[in-house]
């Protein structure tokens, strides 16, 4: 049996499913899920992230962290975690650069948060030096003092979409025709908790909400509200979002969402808006990724890694560079949103 047979038979026999539903099926279906049965990142596999694609990311992810732990007066223990980690490169690179922080690595307890067992294995080849602890949901994180980085973390988080109809609101469905998967909606309902939704929109529009967003927010800013710490969320969205950004990745290249369900990655775009107001702590201004990398001293790092090399490998480093923070490339698509505590300011690179 594949997926499409499993998603099919169910449908046929309870009826049309949600976005968020068929979403969080093909992502991590114990048996079939996208992310549970597989490695997808890299050249080889469907899509590329930035620690993949330069060390310089999760370097300067680190040193911001860092700083904001000796600006918060070095406190000890703490919580270093990391929201859906992949391959567990950012948090390596992150820990290489900060190994100088004096106490730092000692007062760390490194917690990786991962849904996919494919995945903890490779965390677990990449970081096994420092320890690490896995935990399935950021409600189970320690209540300690939190220093937390997660990229393309909330953009794996299943939406739910809906369509305004007066000012009512139509949830779109998967259901099942002639055999095949398609996009249907359901009938019009309030929606009490898209009311602000209202303001903004016009008929037809298409609007997202993704239910585990808020709780997982108020799980982290609960925690550095109460302790202390920090947070750094990236991802590539913007405030507040309109229209559907479903969307499915296959080798690299964009597929129809239904058409392979559980061979391809699908993402929809984050609601930073959503994000800043679940948090139950100060939040800081969300900034394009491009600019947060070149206030923490990407230039300044590249040129020192270029010194070092020659060839196709400093090619390859300059390029990286381009493609991190250049506004056509992921500079400007990627937005960074920091959490921290009353009485503190933001992480290195970040405005209150
Ligand atoms: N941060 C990494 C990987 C991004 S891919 C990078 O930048 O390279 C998304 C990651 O989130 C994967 O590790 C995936 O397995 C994990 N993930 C997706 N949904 C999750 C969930 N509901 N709970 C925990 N981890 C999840």
């Amino acid at each position: 049996m594949s997926l499409r047979d499993h998603l099919i038979a169910r449908i046929t026999a309870q009826g049309p499913m949600s976005v968020t539903e068929y979403m969080g099926t093909c992502l991590l279906h114990p048996t079939y899920g996208y992310y549970t049965t597989r490695d997808p990142l890299g050249v080889a596999g469907d899509f590329i992230t930035a620690p993949e694609i330069s060390q310089m990311f999760g370097e300067l992810i680190g040193l911001s962290l860092a700083q904001s732990w000796m600006d918060q007066g070095c406190p000890t223990p703490f919580t270093l975690a990391e929201a859906g980690p992949g391959r567990g490169t950012l948090m390596a690179d992150a820990l290489r650069a900060t190994a100088a922080v004096p106490g730092f690595h000692e007062a760390a307890e490194l917690v990786l948060v991962e849904a996919s067992p494919a995945l903890r294995a490779v965390q677990a080849d990449a970081l096994n030096a420092h320890a690490p602890r896995w935990i399935d949901s950021l409600a189970d994180l320690p209540d300690a003092v939190l220093f937390l980085v997660a990229n393309e973390f909330f953009d794996a988080l299943p939406i739910r979409q809906f369509q305004r109809e007066g000012r009512l609101w139509r949830e779109r469905q998967v259901g099942v025709k002639d055999g095949a998967l398609i996009f249907g909606l359901a009938p019009a309902q309030g929606q009490p908790a898209l009311a602000h939704r209202l303001d903004d929109t016009r008929e037809g529009d298409l609007i997202e909400d993704c239910p585990a967003a808020a709780p997982a927010m108020d799980a982290i800013g609960r925690r550095i509200a109460q302790h202390g710490g920090a947070a750094l969320i990236i991802d590539y969205g913007d405030w507040r979002s309109l229209g559907d950004t479903l969307q499915a990745l296959q080798r690299h290249a964009p597929v129809d969402p239904l058409a392979t369900p559980g061979e391809a990655d699908l993402t929809a775009h984050v609601d930073f808006e959503a994000l800043a107001q679940a948090a139950p702590c100060p939040f800081s201004r969300v900034i394009p990724q491009g600019v947060f990398l070149e206030r923490l001293g990407i230039t300044e790092r590249a040129n020192t890694l270029a010194q070092r090399l020659a060839g196709t490998a400093r090619d390859r480093l300059i390029m990286a560079h381009r493609r991190l923070t250049h506004p056509e490339e992921m500079g400007n698509l990627f937005k960074v949103l920091g959490l921290y505590p009353q009485g503190h300011r933001p992480p290195p690179g970040l405005d209150p």
